[in-house]
């Protein structure tokens, strides 16, 4: 068994082995694909100290990291099931979907989020190629471009307003009548002269040349009339969903799905912590994500020597 058992290889479960690792205590990570959503990321400008690097080298560089400390990495399997303990102190169990089960006396949970895709042709095709998920990210990529939001809810409206300010023009695309944003929300993005809002508009299709986005488009549901905007970047902003259906009835989560944690990690289960985009620590960042896990595995740690076996 395991002191320290971590599920999920993002960079919330790679900083949490770092930390469990050297606090030398026998330490396990099980992912389904270490190094989590950075796999799919291009380019990579906000990692602190980092002035540039892409998906795949950060991911490496997560595994040579945790490598190097010799924690047991499990790659290509999913937890099925969290057992919690039978009394405070005791083996938390993982069930893997292979039937195998992991003990532990703490566990990790670090398994992260994912977006909710618009499932429209060229979306797939053009993604890291026009097709973007996160304006904190990529928003600086579209600098005097122009680019639509889809989704006019709180995300969808917070990234036009955040991308008004760095592209030339945003059109902000929401299926229903109305955008669900707060009306705050709403105000500042109707007073900006570089946005165009349109409801009731279901994309269709994202455009492009084979290389890049060029267009998008959309049905006008009022008229049935369809319409296509020349544009260089789409922002699909209609919903972050947190990989943790799994854990459902077993710990508390709130009603995104969201892990909820203290200031330390701590989850609703004694033993078991949580890091990173599967939780309820707001902004959703691969620094935010590091520090959450190193902090979730203190935690663990602090745990485990204060908490004798039952
Ligand atoms: P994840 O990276 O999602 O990792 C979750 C891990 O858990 C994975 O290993 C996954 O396989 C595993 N897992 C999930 N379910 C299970 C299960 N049941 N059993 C076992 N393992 C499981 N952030 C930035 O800071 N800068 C950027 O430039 C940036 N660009 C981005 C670009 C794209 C296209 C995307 C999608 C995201 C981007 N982000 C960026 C966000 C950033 O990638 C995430 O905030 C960060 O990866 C979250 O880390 P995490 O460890 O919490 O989760």
């Amino acid at each position: 068994p395991f002191d320290v058992l971590i599920v999920g290889g993002g960079p919330a479960g790679a900083a949490a082995a770092v930390y469990a690792a050297r606090k030398g205590i026998r330490t396990g990570v099980v992912a389904q694909r270490f190094g989590g959503q950075v796999n799919d990321t291009l380019a990579i400008e906000n990692y602190i100290s980092v002035l540039e690097t892409d998906g795949p080298k950060f991911a490496a560089a997560l595994e040579a990291q945790v490598r190097h400390y010799g924690v047991d990495l499990i790659n290509g399997q999913s937890a099925a099931a969290l057992l919690p303990p039978e009394a405070v102190g005791g083996y938390v169990g993982v069930r893997l979907d292979n039937g195998a089960t992991l003990r532990a006396r703490s566990v990790i949970l670090a398994t992260g989020a994912r977006w909710r895709n618009l499932n429209v042709p060229g979306e797939a095709e053009y993604k890291n190629r026009g097709v973007a998920y996160c304006p904190h990210c990529d928003g600086p990529l579209f600098k005097g471009k122009r680019v639509a939001v889809i989704g006019g809810g709180n995300s969808g409206v917070e990234a036009a307003i955040d991308l008004a300010g760095i592209v030339q023009h945003v059109t902000l695309l929401e299926y229903a009548e109305q955008l669900k944003a707060d009306a705050v929300l709403v105000d500042k993005l109707r007073s900006l002269p570089n946005v165009t809002v349109l409801t009731q508009a279901q994309t269709l299709e994202v455009q492009g040349d084979g290389q890049r986005v060029t267009g998008l488009r959309y049905r006008d549901r009022a008229s049935g009339a369809e319409h296509t905007i020349a544009l260089e970047g789409v922002f699909v902003q209609i919903g972050l969903v947190p990989n943790t259906e799994w854990l459902d009835g077993v710990i508390e989560r709130n009603r995104f799905g969201e892990i909820v944690v203290d200031a330390k990690g701590h989850t609703s289960v004694p033993g078991v912590f949580a890091a990173g985009d599967c939780t309820t620590v707001p902004y959703k960042q691969i620094v935010i994500a590091a520090g959450e896990g190193a902090k979730a595995a203190l935690s663990a740690f602090d745990y485990l020597i204060r908490t004798p076996v039952p």
